[in-house]
């Protein structure tokens, strides 16, 4: 059986390491970013890379959309030249990005519109997972579409869980997302404690990351700072993005996140001091003293 024909929209961090996968594995693709720039590399690799996000889609089977945000997402799905005016009926669309439940079923209601299912398919795993098929996939959406997506998600990533309807995939990666937070603006916090107080901070992290808080995100964020390497895998300004999605849905709820809204008002005084750009873990510089 030939391949099904992939399309992929937003070549960041994320999405290049999606497409970079996909060419390896001899999928027909096509590709779309709003810098067209970043097409260049994988149009030399085989890709046909399409001036908007309509173009991408029309042929394509199966759509992905890996972008910053809601924003983004409803610019590439709905926009001028977007996507949902270019897919044939039947693909199957799924949106990757970390995005809102509500702009979620807003998407799925119009795609359903235009013959298509869409999965809410967000991930876990950064910048080297996605580059090497490592992401885990937290979907929401129907196991029909998740069955035909299947061949495609399976050189993407090595875990597919299904959480339920679609929605499901989008609220739980929010909630992942908002512990991972709290725990990065904990550390920063507790490393202006290390500091001020005149401990070692070697013998202080190695504690801290051996110990009970040191989860596999307070692991790698310690690192990275200990080694004062900021280049971005997940840049610092999505993560208050997601915060801020979190605390949104949360309220959707009925309940008002208390440490996720301190760890935002961390991560935005770190945006504030022109760190945003750099990986997330830059939260632990920007508190430091002086
Ligand atoms: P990134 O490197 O900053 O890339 C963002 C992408 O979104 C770029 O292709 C960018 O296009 C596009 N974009 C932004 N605003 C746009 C707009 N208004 N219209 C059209 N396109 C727009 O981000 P990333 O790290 O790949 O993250 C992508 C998504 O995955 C985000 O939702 C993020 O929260 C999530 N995520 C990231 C990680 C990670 O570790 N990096 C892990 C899990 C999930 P331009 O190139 O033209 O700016």
């Amino acid at each position: 059986m030939s391949k099904p024909r992939v399309a992929i929209i937003g070549l960041g961090i994320m999405g290049s390491g999606m497409a970079g996968r996909l060419l390896s594995a001899n999928f027909p693709l096509s590709v779309y970013n709003r810098n067209r720039d970043k097409s260049a590399p994988f149009s030399s690799a085989g890709a046909t890379a399409a001036v908007s996000p309509r173009e991408a889609a029309v042929k394509a089977d199966i759509v992905i959309s890996m972008v910053a945000d809601d924003v983004a997402s409803r610019s590439v799905w709905l926009g001028e030249n977007g996507a949902l005016a270019g897919v044939s009926r039947g693909a199957v669309l799924i949106e990757c990005s970390t995005l809102t439940v509500g702009w979620i079923k807003e998407l799925a209601a119009a795609a359903a519109q235009r013959g298509c299912e869409l999965l809410d398919a967000p991930v876990t795993g950064t910048k080297p997972h996605a580059a090497s098929g490592e992401l885990s996939f937290l979907i929401g959406g129907s196991e029909a579409a998740l069955a035909t997506a299947q061949p495609v998600l399976s050189v993407l990533g090595r875990e597919f869980i299904h959480l339920g309807p679609t929605g499901s995939g989008a609220l739980m990666k929010l909630v992942n997302n908002f512990m991972c937070g709290v725990q990065a603006a904990s550390l920063a916090e507790a490393e202006y404690m290390i500091g001020a107080g005149g401990l070692d901070l070697e013998k202080a992290l190695a504690i801290l990351t051996r110990g009970a808080p040191g989860s596999g995100l307070v692991q790698r964020a310690a690192a990275r700072a200990f080694a004062n390497d900021f280049t971005p895998n997940f840049p610092l300004h999505l993560m208050a993005k997601d915060l801020g999605y979190a605390i949104g849905e949360a309220s959707h709820l009925g309940r008002s996140l208390q440490t996720a809204t301190s760890a935002l008002a961390i991560f935005k005084d770190a945006i504030a001091k022109g760190y945003g750009d750099q990986d997330f873990s830059a939260v632990i510089k920007s508190q430091q003293r002086g």
